[in-house]
């Protein structure tokens, strides 16, 4: 497909050309891509998945961009099917309306919407919300809830009619998105038409420190363009005269950070808690490339562990199955280059994933039914940062004589 991705020639933050390649993950599917039995005999889809560090700003990023209508035309994620999530942004919308004193008057606007979790609590108190979110599957079904949400990629024009159509904003949000974006100017610039004199712009996203420290490399695929950390975003709000005064550390998604950004003229002073995180992060030198070329190394090793464990059980005749068919399991086995030769199929609950097989490797994912029929000897958690859990839920398995493989940071069986 021509013109489905394009190599950025510039840093994403700062514009700076200085980009270095510190970790290559080979050309790859798109983790989200399972396919039909009738889609394996067509070609597939693979594009380069390479991680970039600029030597300029620091900021960690894909150096490809596959086309957003592409990766997010099927986008099926639906944040209110998750009850953590549900209370996560309940307590989040509460936070917002208290240290900003939001009323009736108020009007947010949250970027990438989802189904309206964190509108939903917002309209609950009578705020004005609006949603934008391009999967139009999802828009529809918030706009159906009572969630007013536009079916579209939030840009410049859009914050301009919007500002017309509603006024400006005291609060615009991105949650989960930021990171998924490719042309931050336009958000940011959109994001300054919106918001009042002293409105607040508050960006949620996975914390880089939280990525290197447990691992995530996983992580990395086409959707997660950016991967962040407080200071190169103080660099690139910089360029928009904004300026970050907050940062707090949230537990969702592994560890991320909730970041708070303001416009020149607002009052919000700088707090001790933004010194902490740059004080951490200059510690843990994120702004040295070869923290990353370190890292890069770690995940080779792995890689190499994991697969002399699998060839050892192989040789000893075990059977291997996975557990859990995650977006991150697909990035994992494409690049350990762990197919059918080492486990037989993928068990994973999910109506929507069964019967489908795996991106890349080909992989059949079937009902936990599987585990009782088959048997397998070991259960390679491909989730593995719920390892804990899991581990829990399949008991029996377990007491049947079943073993867990933990892939991940270093493998081990349980
Ligand atoms: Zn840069």
């Amino acid at each position: 497909m021509k013109g489905a991705v394009h190599k950025r020639t510039t840093c994403r933050a700062c514009k700076n050309t200085k980009l270095t390649k510190v970790l290559s993950l080979g050309p790859t599917p798109l983790a989200n891509a399972f396919l039909t039995k009738e889609m394996l005999d067509k070609e597939e889809m693979f594009y380069p998945l390479d991680v970039y560090f600029c030597q300029n700003c620091h900021f960690l990023q894909l150096g490809h961009v596959v086309r957003p209508e592409i990766l997010f035309k099927n986008y099926v994620y639906v944040s209110s099917t998750s009850p953590v999530f549900v209370e996560h942004f309940h307590d989040f919308a509460h936070d917002l309306i208290q240290r900003f004193d939001l009323d009736q008057k108020s009007l947010v606007v949250d970027i990438g919407s989802n189904d309206g979790i964190l509108l939903k609590p917002l309209k609950e108190h009578n705020l004005r919300t609006l949603g934008i979110e391009p999967a139009q599957n999802i828009a529809a079904r918030a706009n159906k809830d009572g969630i007013k949400t536009i079916a579209k990629f939030f840009t410049t024009a859009l914050a301009r009619s919007i500002g017309k159509a509603y006024g400006q904003a005291s609060v615009v949000t991105a949650n989960n998105v930021f990171a998924h974006i490719d042309n931050l100017d336009e958000v940011i610039e959109g994001t300054k038409i919106l918001l009042k004199k002293n409105g607040v712009f508050v960006v949620e996203a996975p914390y880089l420190v939280d990525f290197l420290t447990k691992n995530y490399f996983d992580l990395v695929y086409h959707e997660h363009l950016s991967y962040l950390s407080v200071k190169p975003l103080q660099t690139l709000f910089h360029r928009f005269d904004m300026e970050i005064f907050d940062v707090q550390k949230v537990p969702v998604h592994g560890g991320s950070i909730r970041v708070f950004v303001k416009g020149k003229g607002a009052a919000y002073k700088q707090t001790a808690r933004l010194s902490h995180f740059l004080k951490l992060e200059k510690r843990m030198r994120l702004d040295r490339v070869e923290t990353y070329f370190t890292y890069a190394d770690k995940v080779r090793i792995n890689k190499t562990k994991l697969i002399a464990l699998l060839t050892k059980l192989k040789h000893q005749g075990k059977s291997i199955a996975g557990y859990g068919a995650p977006a991150k399991g697909n990035t994992l086995l494409n690049y350990f280059g762990i197919g059918t030769d080492y486990i037989n199929y993928i068990i994973d609950d999910s109506p929507y994933k069964q019967g489908l097989y795996s991106p890349g490797k080909h992989i059949p994912v079937v009902a936990s039914a599987m585990l009782a029929k088959q048997k397998p000897d070991y259960l390679l958690l491909l989730a593995w940062n719920f390892a804990k859990p899991i581990m829990e839920k399949l008991q029996d398995y377990q007491h049947q004589g079943g073993k867990f493989i933990v892939p991940v940071p270093r493998p081990k069986t349980v």
